[in-house]
């Protein structure tokens, strides 16, 4: 019976040659390699030349918390502001489901269509709890994202409000030297991150919806007085006429607040983002808009303004953090916290004292 043990070449143990393994390493990640660190230069004239990489690479260098990335940072962003200020700076602003990332893809294409490039940036400091999946993600810009002339980049990650916007503002001057000449600025329309949106755009769009009782929400939350437009989306299909009568209401309501100092009154439009209807009227009303306050010296007047706010905001939040962040100082926070508490000392006293400290360890360094 044939079997190959019986043939005089079986051996028993025989070695098979073998196939050749492949790696165990995947090889299609590569190997982690640092990256040669740019210099300052190198950023500037990257960016200068309109190089997304190095401009992406450059944000990042501005939202890093680390010391010597931001060093590097602002080196950069000094060495970019003579570049930047050529740019219309749109805020845009809406409550969740407004519509902003549906309208936002929308506006970029129109206002592309006549060539130029568009940045888009958000201010969200609530980002890091929900995973940055609110603000400036790319697949929420379907059509926008794949345009080869715009540059999509989501909030800085979470921190305080003052900290995130800065980046922001600080992103801008980037885009601006990288020869972006649209910059949206978006926000989600809840809280205090209007203000921060108001405070470094040229032009705050305030997005609407209708029949949501937001109306009043908008005029107490005083979002409505920085308004330059408000537009009602959403108006489409059996939507119209409410968002109609939204827009009236919106009208009267603005009849209540003083004339705003732009000279400007403010319009209330009625559009739908999904089915590009009344789009072309909004962006006619905010290139309007910038016509007017450019022949009348707002809008210069507006930046400086922009300017002064952002070097007192900056102050403000590095004092905040070298006082809140003093080795000395932060470990005694919790323990006048509970002397308060107890009783045992009055908050004024409590902070005088830490601030006493803060001051004295300063005169020590
Ligand atoms: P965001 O949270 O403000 O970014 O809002 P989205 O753009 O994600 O839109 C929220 C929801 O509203 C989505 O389901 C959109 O499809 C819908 N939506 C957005 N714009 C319109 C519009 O113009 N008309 C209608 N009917 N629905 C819209």
């Amino acid at each position: 019976m044939e079997h190959p043990e019986n043939n005089e070449a079986y051996k028993g143990l025989t070695v098979n040659a073998g196939v050749e393994q492949p790696s165990s390493v995947n090889p299609y990640l590569k190997r982690k390699v640092r990256r040669r660190e740019l210099s300052v230069d190198e950023y500037v004239d990257g960016i200068r030349q309109g190089n997304i990489t190095i401009l992406s690479q450059a944000v990042t260098l501005v939202e890093s918390v680390l010391p010597e990335h931001q060093a590097v940072a602002q080196e950069v962003i000094e060495k970019c502001l003579p570049y930047a200020g050529n740019s219309v700076r749109i805020g845009i602003s809406g409550v969740p489901g407004a519509g902003k990332s549906t309208s936002i893809d929308v506006f970029g294409l129109h206002v592309l269509e006549k060539g130029g490039k568009l940045a888009v940036l958000a201010i969200d400091p609530s980002s890091e709890r929900s995973r940055g999946s609110i603000l400036g993600d790319k697949t929420r810009m379907e059509k926008l994202s794949v345009h080869p002339a715009s540059f999509i980049r989501p909030s800085p990650s979470a921190g305080s409000l003052g900290g995130v916007a800065r980046k922001t503002r600080e992103t801008i001057i980037l885009c601006e030297a990288a020869g972006f000449d649209k910059i949206f600025v978006e926000t989600v329309g809840v809280g205090q991150s209007e203000t921060a949106v108001h405070s470094m755009v040229d032009f705050f769009l305030l997005i609407q919806l209708a029949g949501t009782g937001d109306e009043l929400q908008g005029i107490k939350r005083g979002i409505m007085e920085m308004a330059d437009g408000i537009v009602i989306n959403k108006a489409d299909g059996n939507n119209i006429e409410k968002a109609q009568l939204a827009a009236t209401q919106f009208r009267n309501a603005l009849h209540l607040f003083p004339a705003p100092e732009s000279g400007w009154t403010p319009q209330v439009l009625t559009y739908s983002g999904f089915y590009n209807l009344g789009v072309k009227e909004i962006w006619d009303m905010v290139y309007a808009y910038i016509a007017f306050v450019k022949a009348n010296g707002y809008f210069e007047y507006r930046r400086n303004e922009q300017s002064k706010y952002w070097m007192y905001e900056s102050i403000n939040e590095q004092l905040r953090d070298s006082f809140y962040h003093h080795p000395v100082v932060a470990p005694l926070f919790r323990q006048k916290e509970q002397q308060v508490l107890q009783g045992e000392l009055t908050s004024f006293v409590a902070a005088k004292e830490l601030l006493d400290t803060y001051f004295r360890e300063l005169r020590h360094d």
